[in-house]
């Protein structure tokens, strides 16, 4: 074998440069210099080598575990092994080139390295070796994160790395995540200045229609508002994953033959690797417009010991090169990229999204939409929290040396990758990023908490001591609070101080528990508030003790009685503060209550609502039965209830597919009612009714209907699922109306632009039904809903979930699941979530709103827009206690605006933050898309001098979204890409001016979002 070979490769080595070396005059080896330096030849098959490694920042481990290399039991995977190989493997050949791109994990490294290290890799970023590429902390993804959540930990990572490097990433890389969103085209790759983005996993029907049509690389324009500035060059692998081809694997403990070029050893294979490398570049070059292709040369955690791959690329390129069929070299996506753009030619265009993904039949990967649902509701409550948490930061001034919000901005971070707020990481891992985020949380309460006090006690001379100390109540939904669960008949008096993120106004109910009956509330100016009392329910205690017993590790001794509700009214950006204190008799009376049991001797039908908004119940069976809204002259019949679909359990041969943590695979639907009738409990008040309805053992239900609003507010507690039957449920709660929906629903993408989904029916290609549940579910972050010529009906989510619409007329949202077998995607643990006191677990208890309207046609989008910004952004409820000797506080209400100015109804105050050197990041979203609203659909505008009444704004700069370039210099850059079939003009280009530095007026156009960057003038930064 050895002789022969030997023969046969004697010729082929006559080109290559062989030099000789004497070592120590005794061995003798031959020294080759790979020729790694070609670049792209134009008449040529150009095969880009792209190195990377997909470096998840937790899945089977944690963050911290991947990054040190521990619990190597579970994965072997070290990315300090990465980084730390990396280095050495660039500086031995220039032209060796490689992508990173999880800056949590690069921070992590980053931080330990030497000066002389930190120059090193400075070099290397700059001489275009070492390049970042997506550059956020994670690879976020794209179906269960909200848009305000995908910018701040983009945010996070393209100012670290501008900072640290004065670069910024050029190109998307979600290379990983389980379905592609249209929010994530226009606004986190056009808007951040992205010259294209690449991906891998896309629907198994439309990637073999794309490979057909030599398709996967299109224009994708991702925003029906924001028109061609909005489109982006679009990648998708073409095997549907991000490896390298089959064969050229080259981590040490992979078993791809290594390409073994010395005559004088066994296994001489030059020529066979050759061959492989041509074959399977004309494979893909059979299905890639253009003669550039991209091998993606890595995969999940590799390049712990980076030499062995660069190695084998330096022989497969030398001796590629060397045959000329083909032309191989060291690229990067971006020298891809703009091999494409130099081509100058058209592409096919994408609009709509990626959603949802199948890699095969039964395998829709449609459950992750809901999957861990407490923990998707804690990260929703988390981001509004840090919204609200940076402003108080901000106002007060960022504490540099103390406590900041920064902790939970990186929590927030890692929560958003594609292992985490999907749900379809390990249990332990679910566990880290919880206690992340509680610890992010817990910091960031102090600043809150602080700021609060120093706010309250304001004076010319800064915050005036005593400063009161005020507490929140992170655990509100499980009726636990201690701070207003206080005596109050010594004299004492519970002061509520209600903050208002929002750009506008905000009036709404505020729900305390309190220990007695005899309460009043009054505002600031000391006026009586109208309050309601509401009897605290069985239901509520039991979970009250089992869950503070698990979070806090201790059973509170005391129980309040009641919930005090009464309606508090805050000006944008303000607070104001409230005052409980008792009174006898009983100012705040007892709501009225009233038990139906359906056992005959009820009213046909049982009316709630005082307002204008009335649900009529059933006298019968205690359903819901019609919706009437006197404002509107909405009357129409509606039904609610909730169902489960049993877990398909087939983990086994023939199929491998069950129903698991990413993979939603149903085996029949059943419906959930207690023998067809639901007994009423109806509690009514001041402000609103209450109708409680034990659905069944573990589902209760409590529908809010407020006597100034017109939607119903529906408060679920699922759990805990039982699974004593061995069979797994998926529970959905479904409303049902006799809209004509005729198979056409809208859901949102990322909680902003809505997009048009059709029952089995895709846009791109003639979809073949397998799974007529599963693959017609959509991610849902804000809301979804239907309409036919007269009405619509929405409903709007407190955080990411799966929903769809399955019949007409009719919507469904998933909430809650408790699966029993892994569904074999990676992940190797069923999706069996269970709560501990002790030794005694039981399944995973879920609580959480949804909210439901009917609208006439057309008018629904002012409810879904504006409420759906105040879901988001909730009021902050911090208190205090005030004793008889303490009068007021200084400053018992504050407004960081000019008290008569709000921003206008469809502008969101997105981020407002105060950044390291003092100046402040803002960012302003107009809420509405082109065309969505006759009225709001229209260019606003935001004065900045009245949001800002206090300060002197000395210079303002526009920003990429991301913040880490001027928004002209991106422009400039940008790239132009050409759509087939199109005179280069979608949609509207709408854009704000250029904003005035002395008038100070931005504009916004529908859809469209700006962030700046403002230098206030220091000496007059005092609020
Ligand atoms: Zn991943």
């Amino acid at each position: 074998m050895r002789l022969r070979a030997a023969a046969a490769m004697a010729s082929f080595f006559t080109s290559v440069v062989l030099t000789l070396c004497v070592m120590f005059v005794v061995v003798e080896c031959k020294y080759i210099v790979y020729n790694t330096s070609g670049g792209i030849v134009p008449e040529k098959l150009n095969v880009h080598l792209v190195p990377h490694s997909h470096d998840d920042v937790g899945w089977l481990k944690t963050v911290d575990q991947y990054y040190v290399g521990s619990n190597n039991s579970i994965q072997v995977a070290c990315v300090q092994n990465v980084l730390d190989s990396l280095i050495p493997a660039l500086l031995a050949d220039k032209n060796r080139k490689f992508i990173y791109v999880e800056q949590a994990f690069f921070q992590r490294w980053w931080r330990q390295q030497s000066e002389a290290m930190q120059n090193t890799v400075r070099m290397l970023v700059s001489s275009g070796q070492l390049e970042f590429i997506n550059g956020g902390m994670c690879m976020h993804d794209e179906a269960a994160t909200h848009y305000i959540d995908m910018i701040d930990q983009t945010t996070l990572g393209h100012r670290y790395i501008k900072d640290q490097f004065n670069v910024t990433p050029r190109i998307g890389w979600q290379i990983d995540p389980f379905g592609h969103s249209a929010v994530q085209a226009y606004l986190l790759g056009a808007e951040v200045g992205f010259d294209s983005l690449f991906f891998a996993r896309i629907d198994y029907q439309d990637r073999a229609k794309r490979l057909d049509d030599k398709k996967l690389e299109v224009i994708w324009q991702g925003s029906k508002s924001r028109g061609s500035s909005s489109q982006i060059f679009t990648g998708a692998f073409y095997t549907g994953y991000y490896e390298p081809p089959r064969g050229f694997y080259f981590e040490v403990n992979d078993d791809s033959a290594v390409v073994q070029d010395d005559i004088s050893l066994f296994d001489y294979n030059v020529q066979e690797r050759v061959n492989d490398f041509v074959a399977a570049a004309l494979s893909q070059a059979n299905v890639t417009r253009s003669n550039h292709i991209m091998f993606t040369m890595g995969t999940d955690f590799k390049y712990q010991y980076a030499q062995t791959w660069f190695r084998n690329m330096d022989k497969l390129i030398h001796y590629v090169n060397q045959d000329g069929r083909v032309n191989a070299f060291y690229s990067t996506p971006s020298v891809y990229t703009d091999a494409k753009y130099a081509l100058d030619e058209s592409w096919p265009l994408k609009t709509n999204d990626y959603f949802p993904y199948a890699d095969r039949g039964n395998s829709y990967w449609t459950g992750y939409f809901t999957s861990r649902p407490a923990f998707k509701g804690y990260v929703r409550m988390m981001s509004g929290y840090y919204l609200a948490a940076r402003q108080l930061e901000f106002f007060r001034g960022k504490n540099k040396r103390g406590t900041t919000t920064d902790s939970l901005a990186d929590a927030l971070a890692l929560a958003q990758h594609h292992d985490a707020v999907t749900g379809t990481e390990k249990q332990h891992v679910a566990d880290d990023y919880a206690k992340r985020l509680s610890i992010g949380y817990k910091e960031s309460e102090e600043v809150v908490a602080a700021s609060l006090g120093c706010l309250t006690q304001q004076s010319s001379s800064g915050c005036k001591s005593p400063i009161p100390n005020f507490k929140q109540c992170p655990l509100l939904n499980i009726t636990y609070c201690p701070p207003t669960e206080v005596d109050l008949s010594l004299g004492k008096k519970l002061v509520v101080l209600v903050y208002n993120s929002l750009g506008w106004k905000k009036t709404a109910v505020v729900r305390i528990p309190v220990l007695s009956n005899n309460v009043i509330v009054k505002d600031s100016a000391g006026k009586l508030i109208l309050s309601q009392l509401l009897p605290l329910v069985n239901a509520s205690i039991a979970k009250r003790k089992f869950y503070a017993s698990a979070y806090i590790g201790e059973s509170p001794t005391i129980s309040p009685m009641y919930w005090l509700a009464f309606t508090a009214d805050v000006p944008p950006l303000s607070f104001s503060t409230y005052l409980i204190s008792t009174d006898k008799p009983a100012a705040s009376g007892l709501t009225k209550q009233k038990s139906y049991t359906m056992d005959g001797s009820q009213p046909d039908a049982i009316e709630i609502g005082s307002g204008n908004l009335k649900l009529i119940y059933s006298g019968t069976d205690g359903k819901l039965m019609r919706y009437i809204n006197a404002k509107n002259f909405v009357n129409i019949s509606v039904e609610q209830s909730y169902s489960y679909y049993a877990g398909d359990d087939r983990s086994e041969k023939p199929d491998f597919q069950a129903s698991g943590a990413y993979i939603f695979r149903p085996n029949g639907t059943f419906p959930i009612q207690s023998e067809g009738k639901i007994p009423l409990t109806v509690l009514r008040g001041p402000l609103f009714d209450e109708v409680h309805q034990m659905i069944n053992s573990w589902i209760y239900q409590i529908t809010r209907v407020y006597k100034e609003k017109e939607h119903a507010e529906i408060e679920y507690t699922v759990g805990p699922i039982p699974i004593d039957d061995g069979i797994g449920k998926e529970i959905v709660t479904q409303i049902k109306s006799t809209i004509g929906s005729n198979k056409t629903f809208y859901t949102d993408s990322n909680g902003r632009d809505y997009l048009e989904r059709i029952r089995d029916y895709r846009a791109d290609w003639d979809l073949q039904v397998v799974q007529p549940i599963a693959g017609n579910y959509y991610p849902i972050n804000h809301g979804i809903y239907i309409k036919d010529k007269n009405t619509e009906l929405s409903v709007l989510v407190d955080r990411a979930v799966g929903g769809s619409s399955i019949a007409d007329g009719e919507l469904e949202v998933m909430l809650h699941r408790r699966l029993l077998y892994d569904d074999g995607k990676g992940v190797e643990e069923a999706l069996n979530e269970t709560i501990c006191v002790l030794d005694k677990c039981s399944g995973l208890t879920v609580q959480g709103n949804y909210y439901f309207r009917f609208d006439p046609l057309g008018e629904g989008s002012k409810w879904r827009r504006s409420f759906g910004q105040e879901i988001y952004s909730p009021f902050l409820l911090a208190f205090t206690e005030e004793d008889d000797k303490w009068t007021n506080f200084a400053t018992p209400t504050f407004s960081a605006m000019d008290p008569a100015y709000s921003l206008p109804n469809n502008v969101a105050l997105i981020t407002l933050q105060e950044l390291e050197n003092g100046n402040v990041l803002l960012r302003l979203a107009h809420l509405y898309e082109e065309g969505e609203d006759k009225d709001l659909s229209v260019m606003a505008t935001v004065e900045l001098k009245r949001v800002f009444p206090n300060k002197k704004i000395n210079k303002i700069k526009e920003m990429s979204l991301s913040a880490n370039q001027e928004r002209e210099e991106m422009e400039k850059k940008r790239l132009h890409w050409k759509v087939e079939g199109s005179n280069g003009k979608q949609g509207s280009e709408s854009r704000g001016g250029p904003v005035d530095p002395t008038k100070l007026v931005v504009e916004l156009a529908p859809t469209e979002i700006r962030t700046f960057i403002i230098d206030f003038n220091s000496n007059l930064v005092k609020y």
